[in-house]
């Protein structure tokens, strides 16, 4: 066992992934295993598939693997592309460059439009790209919360771009469900990839894709180089009544999942999107309270992470470890080149407005034991109380 005191002494876990977990989440998976074809759990397993569709906005099944989110993602990529196939794939950050090395490594003849960290994806370039390229539909790859920077794509135009060209969107929406509203449906995308350890508050371990009829037909026209993440495989064990999943699944995380939506579905999504943009509004406002410029696009729909740029006085990459070691706060900082250059302020899952004031405060008492002053004390805290006197200081369910 790790020395109790690392993790029994209190700790404010505040990263964008893996997320603090609610404690009736965390009770529930103490319970006994169950055998996943008997009649209890296999209850569970069906209302957790309908509660799935809920959350996503979709009449899609939601095909669970138990991995993590890059799981979702690989399942994406080993059914929709083969060897020499082209891949389009969108990259503004540290996840877009992951879709490029998933589709590499499956052999794919990948064209992709890339983006300085920080900037969001232009929709007329992907336009021009996939004119150019012309051709049988394609894949679009791309990111919609990219948690590397806090940017956030605008996927209803890309998706419109997309479509526009017969082609599919394939979004890696890891950090964005349960946190920003994607109505798979209403605006058409295809596929639809997310992980269970963000914004939908269970522990790491399930990987979803959201994939429609047409997406499942192109899956099903491309040669197998798969097993596990076959999607029809999946997809066939699902749809069962009752459904029957086609090897284990984690059953303790879906126990987790069962309560974890069920919370987020009493709470309302409506409610779940506003409380995000709340808790982004008072960490913007906290950020510049503390004097530092926010980094990335300038969005009020990047309401998963809350990026600041750290003064380049200071050694950037002592702060994420002070916050930690001295102050029990676990944020993000940067990561490849931006180590070092940012910290990540995460409200994404089990979040409420007091999160962002303790995150707000342990920066501050780093960034002063750094050499870098705040003044007067309390100023970023003091910025986003301000957000919550205006609209209120909401919590999760
Ligand atoms: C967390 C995350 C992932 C997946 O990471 P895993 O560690 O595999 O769960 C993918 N994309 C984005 C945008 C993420 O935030």
């Amino acid at each position: 066992m790790p020395p109790l005191a690392d993790i029994y002494n209190k700790q404010y876990l505040m990263a964008a992934g893996p997320t603090p977990i609610p404690p009736r989440v965390s009770q529930v998976m103490a319970e006994p295993i169950t055998y996943h074809r008997a009649p209890a759990f296999v209850a569970t397993y069906a209302r957790v598939l309908e509660n799935l569709k809920a959350v996503f906005q979709t009449s899609n099944d939601i095909l669970c693997f138990a991995s993590s989110g890059s799981g979702g993602m690989e399942s994406a990529v080993a059914n929709l592309l083969g060897p020499g196939d082209p891949a389009i794939v969108v990259s503004c950050g540290k996840f877009g460059e992951r879709w490029i090395e998933l589709c590499q490594a499956y052999g794919a003849e990948v064209i992709a439009i890339e983006y300085e960290w920080g900037e969001r994806a232009d929709p007329a370039e992907i336009d021009n790209v996939l004119a150019e390229v012309g051709g049988p539909p394609k894949a679009v790859f791309v990111t919609h919360s990219e948690t590397s920077t806090g940017v956030v794509n605008d996927i209803k135009t890309i998706n419109e771009v997309v479509l526009k060209h017969n082609s599919i969107t394939v979004v890696d929406a890891v950090s964005a469900i349960g946190a920003i509203d994607l109505p798979q449906d209403e605006w058409g995308v295809d596929v639809v990839v997310a992980g269970s350890q963000k914004a939908l508050m269970c522990p790491p371990g399930l990987g979803f894709a959201s994939v429609s009829e047409r997406a499942l037909r192109m899956a099903e026209g491309q040669e197998g180089r798969r097993y596990y993440f076959d999607w029809s495989r999946t997809a066939k064990g699902q749809r069962q009544s009752p459904p029957n999943s086609a090897f284990t699944p984690a059953v303790t995380i879906f126990n987790a999942l069962d309560v974890a939506l069920s919370l987020i579905l009493e709470e309302g999504l409506e409610q779940v999107f506003a409380r995000h943009a709340i808790l982004a509004r008072a960490a913007r406002a906290g950020i510049a309270g503390l004097g530092l410029s926010r980094f990335g696009a300038d969005d009020p729909n990047a309401n998963t992470v809350t990026v600041a740029e750290l003064p380049d006085s200071i050694d950037g990459t002592a702060v994420p470890k002070l916050m930690r070691d001295r102050y029990g706060v676990t944020i993000a900082g940067g990561q490849s080149h931006l180590k070092g250059k940012i910290a990540r302020l995460a409200h994404c899952g089990y979040y409420g407005a007091f999160d962002i004031t303790v995150q707000l405060t342990a920066l501050e008492l780093a960034l002063r034991d750094l050499g870098w002053e705040v003044s007067p004390a309390g100023s970023g805290a003091g910025a986003a109380q301000r957000v919550f006197a205006e609209c209120g200081a909401p919590q999760p369910a």
